[in-house]
């Protein structure tokens, strides 16, 4: 298909003249939608993760008009207001960041209009408008019309086409903040110009969710290693019994023809050699560790075994790109979390040997993060879904949106 729109082609914030930003008016998407309890911030990553763009904007002279959503609002409630973020911002810039009463109105544009250079003001919730969602061009028109300058930072909504991360982009120039520009750098040069071998990791729950990710990335890569829950459909494919593992029956087929087409292409296809089996994914231990061509009919199989981890260690061991989305096994229980620890520290190993590493998804992230080494790899992708989306090869609306180099 058509490559999608990486930073190769598209205009980022470096690429900006000081004319462009001094004493402009700069509206940029941000994603703040951190996680909140009884009104405080419990982990304040996304917010940190902006800040070298806005910090970037106020050197500069430039007025920063922040946007956001924040949890999934029906209209203007207090619990979704952005004064948590506005605190917290407040805090970490080391200045006063002002809450707008509002998204877009009278009152907003007057605020706006009053900011002087280097001010920062965070506007309200966006989806407390419906038409944020529904990429509405009237309601894109209006937040375009507070500023100058459009600056997208929010990758982690980046796969979707709503008026602040998309509609906006038509009515000003449009350039991609450091975080979606990391983001799509490091990720599309991986995916269009890997330096070689290029290993892909695919874990996780179901093939069902990963079809889009293993189909693009089997035409690309050299090796391919399967993981998590996903192994026992490929496993039943080959006839190997499963016992009472995750499977997706419907999915057989498919898998039937991924392992062809990794044949056919000279892709080779890893999967594990060895399981641990338990009785379920709750259960305080393993009952034993088996060959793939042995799991027991009334055990499930919960991660990669020893045997599995040694084989990876050489898949890995020259690899000079890798992708990894999915963990290995059920690592949120600590007695199957070894798998993926594993291949968590194979990969900080290869970092330090110079190769690119890329970790993406929701609980691949989580997992690595928890284990302490987000900090090993060369890239930890900050969007679940967004992440997903670009490693299927689609193209990210809000990255198709902006300005052309
Ligand atoms: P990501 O969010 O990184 O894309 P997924 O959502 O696809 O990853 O999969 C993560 C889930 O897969 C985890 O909750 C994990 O427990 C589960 N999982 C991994 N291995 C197995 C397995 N053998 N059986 C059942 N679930 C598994
Ligand atoms: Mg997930």
């Amino acid at each position: 298909g058509p490559m999608p729109a990486t930073a190769l082609s598209k205009r980022s914030i470096e690429d900006l003249s000081q004319d462009e930003l001094a004493n402009k008016r700069v509206l940029v998407r941000a994603d703040f939608n951190v996680p909140l309890k009884d009104g405080q911030i419990t982990d304040d990553t996304r917010i940190r993760a902006t800040l070298p763009t806005i910090r970037y904007l106020i050197d500069r002279n430039a007025k920063v008009i922040l946007a956001s959503h924040l949890g999934r609002p029906k209209g203007k409630s207090p619990e979704t207001s952005l004064a948590p973020v506005a605190k917290r911002l407040s805090e970490l810039l080391g200045r006063e960041v002002k809450l707008a009463p509002d998204v877009i109105g009278d009152e907003v544009t007057s605020l706006v209009h009053g900011m002087k250079a280097g001010d920062v003001v965070l506007l309200e919730n966006v989806r407390w408008y419906p038409e944020e969602e529904k990429n509405d061009p009237e309601f894109a028109k209006q937040l375009a019309e507070l500023a100058e300058v459009y600056v997208n930072d929010a990758f982690g909504t980046a796969h979707r086409a709503h008026a602040s991360t998309a509609g906006v982009a038509k009515h000003l120039p449009a350039v991609a903040g450091f975080l979606l520009h990391k983001e799509i750098d490091v990720m599309g040069k991986a995916l269009e110009a890997p330096e070689r071998p290029f290993v892909a990791i695919i874990g996780g729950s179901k093939v069902s969710s990963k079809i889009g990710v293993l189909k693009n990335l089997i035409d690309k890569v050299d090796r391919l290693v399967i993981g998590g829950g996903m192994i026992f459909t490929f496993l039943k494919a080959q006839g190997l019994e499963v016992g009472k593992s995750l499977v997706e029956d419907d999915k057989l087929d498919l898998a039937r023809d991924l392992m062809k087409r990794a044949k056919e292409k000279g892709v080779e296809f890893v999967l594990p050699l060895d399981i641990l089996v338990a009785k379920s994914i709750t259960s305080e231990v393993a009952e034993d560790t088996v060959d793939i061509a042995a799991i027991p009919a009334d055990l499930m199989g919960v991660d990669v075994g020893p045997l599995t981890i040694d084989r990876l260690k050489q898949v890995l061991g020259d690899a000079k790109t890798v992708i990894w989305n999915g963990p290995m096994g059920v690592f949120e229980n600590p007695a199957f979390a070894e798998g993926t620890r594993a291949v968590a520290q194979i990969l900080a190993d290869r970092t330090a040997h110079g190769a690119i590493t890329i970790v993406g998804g929701g609980d691949s992230v989580a997992a690595v993060e928890s284990m302490g080494l987000a900090d090993k790899f060369t890239h930890v992708s900050t969007g679940g879904g967004a992440s997903l989306e670009f490693l299927e090869g689609l193209e990210l609306p809000g990255v198709a949106a902006l300005s052309a180099k």
